[in-house]
């Protein structure tokens, strides 16, 4: 099966991770913040936290932006179920906006309609790798007081009329899991240019620790005071170590990603049943994922039949994602169901991911372009 995803370690990046199991740091050392520096150098933010998880990420920046109990949180109905969730770790609700279906983007229109007097924040995904329309939503947010936080677990190196993504939003989330850009195993970084919230999501890192009186302690007193309620949500030197050795290559595998979807799109350009998701002007696209829509007549099924006759011929096609507010828990808890984002809903019985990562062969690009062409071109018949 070709994966649509998957890491890529090399030799390099296993000597970084030894040489950290030899050191004398194995936690909240040396290699943390050096990771935390090539990230944030990369980007050119002024701040970057690293977190054990991309969905740690988004919950320090949530609660660094002050979501809190009785808060709203509007956030994309198609995303991950970790954006979602990161508000109701805060005791905040999370309010579901539509997306464009040409995107998979937050409708801003929507966002607009859905903002109230309880409204803390926006979280918006730069979905498969292209940034949001952060101007607009900045636009409608700052009259409010309403912070944004950019979930671009998806979208490290992307960059919208020339702005990297990590500087787009006033908190934004990487996420360093194995199918990610770069990988630390599992990891994740809050990004800023805001000192503020660069130290209270350091301060959610550390069990709400405060950092002042840490730096106190390493000056020779014992005394530390807890002013928040943190969690540890530390990333070890072991993992960082393996997240700077991968940063090294990111530029070139952001090029790959680039050119093999350049490839489907001059293979599935014209073609009946389908389209890519479309890109917007001024978007320099990550490309953490290549998404393909059909057409609306076929439907759920027609989409279920293209999954299965894929993955029979090896191609490791998936769907990115089913509706947050559908899934049980969120129709149980807030009493979401079918209607909620009618847009979002419809695109999502239609989309497939299919295989896109740095490692992969001419040969395996290849097969999946005649995989898909045939297959949906017999579905079409
Ligand atoms: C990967 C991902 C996350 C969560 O990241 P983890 O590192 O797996 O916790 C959150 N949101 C989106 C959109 C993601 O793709």
């Amino acid at each position: 099966m070709i994966p649509y995803g998957r890491h890529a370690i090399d030799e390099d990046d296993i000597a970084a991770v030894t040489a950290v199991l030899k050191s004398d740091w194995l936690t909240t050392g040396p290699a943390v913040s050096a990771f935390e520096a090539a990230v944030a150098g990369r980007i050119g933010a002024p701040h970057a936290v690293a977190m054990n998880s991309g969905t740690a990420a988004l919950h320090a920046a949530a609660a660094a932006v002050g979501v809190g109990p009785g808060d709203e949180v509007i956030v994309p109905c198609i995303t991950f179920v970790a954006s979602g969730n990161a508000a109701i770790y805060q005791g905040a609700r999370p309010v579901f906006a539509d997306v464009d279906p040409e995107t998979m983007l937050i409708d801003v229109a929507d966002v607009a309609r859905r903002i109230t007097h309880r409204t803390k924040a926006i979280v918006a995904v730069d979905f498969a790798g292209q940034p949001a329309d952060w101007p607009a939503l900045r636009a409608l947010a700052e009259p409010h007081g309403i912070a944004l936080i950019a979930d671009a677990c998806h979208a490290l190196g992307a960059t919208l009329n020339g702005v990297p993504v990590g500087l787009l939003a006033d908190a934004s989330a990487l996420s360093f899991h194995p199918v990610k850009h770069i990988t630390t195993c599992e990891g994740g970084m809050v990004v800023s240019a805001d000192a503020g919230i660069a130290k209270r999501a350091r301060a959610v890192r550390n069990h709400g620790i405060d950092l002042d009186w840490r730096e106190r302690a390493a000056q020779g007193t014992f005394a530390y005071e807890m002013t928040s309620l943190g969690w540890n949500y530390r990333l070890s030197d072991v993992h960082a170590a393996l997240g700077t050795s991968q940063m090294g290559k990111l530029d070139g595998w952001l090029a790959r990603r680039r050119q093999i979807a350049a490839t489907y799109d001059h293979a599935f350009a014209g073609v009946n049943g389908f389209r890519p998701l479309s890109r917007r002007s001024g978007v320099e696209h990550a490309y953490h994922l290549y998404i393909i829509r059909l057409d609306e007549h076929y439907g759920a099924a027609g989409r279920a039949a293209l999954y299965g006759r894929l993955r029979a011929r090896g191609i490791g096609v998936n769907v990115h994602y089913e509706p947050v507010h559908l899934h049980p828990y969120y129709r149980n808890r807030f009493g979401t169901a079918p209607g909620l984002c009618p847009a979002g809903e419809s695109a999502a019985e239609r989309i497939l991911t299919l295989p896109l990562h740095q490692g992969m062969t001419e040969s395996e690009i290849g097969q999946v372009v005649d995989a898909v062409l045939a297959e949906t071109q017999s579905l079409a018949v």
